[in-house]
């Protein structure tokens, strides 16, 4: 693998918060919004709805400064062009960079990344179609991919040759569930170099942008097999969508960007939850989530060492913390409802302790 040569200095870590709007039916539920974003700037204030001793209602605000924050009016290409892009220009320098969503259920975690027309309804989520009706509806996998078949194609035009790989997998409960090839198990292994392999994943080589949001629609919708709704299901498994760069003459990998769908930070707190598969799928989400900030935090004070043997999701992403060469973006997602606010602060906590 190449050793990125500008790159180098790069920032290892951005934490971002995307805010998404307030949506009509919250709206008639009474729900109001609770969430300010500077104009242009890198501060959002969450104002918390209190109950004086005098039973006067109070509000109490609390800032948060992140590198980035998005209103509900920024459009995923502006998220992308502000922050992620700089992410798939990684990974052809033969960087490891990743991109994930945090955040709890409903806050926009899946619509940032699959887009309007593919988040939500499984109904909707095959049909692709929707997924490419204007740049408002591209998710980041869209623009990403699309973004890769760009350059491939300047190289192309150079001489340099190279091709995009494509992996879809969901880690739910400790075990790792192939997306291509209907949930099928995987084994984790790694090798005596530390290396971690993820085997039995099928790799597809999409070859067109079509082709690739076709798999992941499908893909995306059968994380609800053996449960009630898509996000019952989702909000309890983390989906990482992984393009690599290979040589086309070794096959060998050059580069890399994983995306990270995570679980409902929600989910977390079931731990206490009466029921027992609940309990034991919050207390798996828990430690995940606990890992990867510990994770993130060592690759952003240029560590030796990371903690990532401590969950299956950091075991499989490895290389997203470890040498040199790796990049990561966090995208904090908050819902403004007066009903979510306690989950919206929890969320901006977590991401200030990531850098
Ligand atoms: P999550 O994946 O975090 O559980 P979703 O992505 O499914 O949340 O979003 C929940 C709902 O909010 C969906 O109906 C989705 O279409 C809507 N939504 C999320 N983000 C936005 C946004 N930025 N603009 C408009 N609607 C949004
Ligand atoms: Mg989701």
């Amino acid at each position: 693998r190449a050793t990125p040569p500008a790159a180098a200095n790069a920032q290892r870590i951005r934490v971002v918060v995307r805010k998404r709007p307030l949506l009509a039916h919250e709206r008639s539920n009474a729900d109001y919004d609770t969430v300010t974003c500077a104009p242009g700037g890198r501060r959002i204030v969450v104002h918390e709805p209190k109950t004086r001793v005098d039973l006067q209602k109070a509000m109490e605000s609390h800032a948060f400064d992140v590198d980035d924050v998005f209103s509900e009016e920024a459009s995923t290409q502006e998220l992308y062009e502000r922050t992620v892009g700089a992410l798939v220009a990684a990974m052809f320098d033969g960087c490891s960079a990743t991109c994930f969503t945090y955040g709890q259920t409903g806050s926009g975690k899946t619509y940032t990344m699959l887009g309007k027309g593919a988040a939500g309804a499984v109904a909707d989520a095959i049909a692709p179609s929707r997924a490419l009706d204007g740049p408002d509806d591209a998710g980041l996998y869209h623009l990403a991919v699309r973004d890769c078949f760009e350059q491939l194609e300047l190289l192309r035009r150079e001489g340099v040759a190279l091709f995009l790989a494509v992996s879809f997998f969901e880690v739910y409960c400790g075990g790792v569930h192939d997306l291509l090839r209907n949930r099928s198990t995987c084994r984790v292994l790694e090798d005596a170099q530390g290396e971690v392999q993820v085997r039995d994943l099928a790799e597809v080589v999409p070859d067109s942008l079509t082709h690739l949001l076709e798999l992941t629609s499908a893909a995306n919708a059968i994380r609800c097999v053996g449960t009630t709704s898509a996000n019952e299901h989702s909000s309890r498994s983390h989906a990482v969508l992984q393009l690599t760069l290979r040589l086309a003459e070794s096959g060998d990998s050059y580069g890399r960007f994983s995306l990270v769908d995570l679980a409902g930070s929600e989910r977390a707190a079931d731990c206490a939850d009466a029921k027992r598969t609940t309990r034991n799928e919050g207390a798996e989400i828990n430690k995940s989530l606990l890992c990867l900030k510990e994770c993130i935090r060592a690759l952003g004070a240029g560590q030796a060492y990371t903690p990532f043997r401590g969950s299956k999701l950091t075991q499989v992403l490895r290389d997203a913390f470890t040498g040199e060469s790796a990049r990561s973006v966090m995208i904090a997602n908050v819902s403004p409802g007066s009903s979510s606010v306690e989950h919206t602060l929890n969320t901006l906590r977590y991401a200030m302790r990531l850098s």
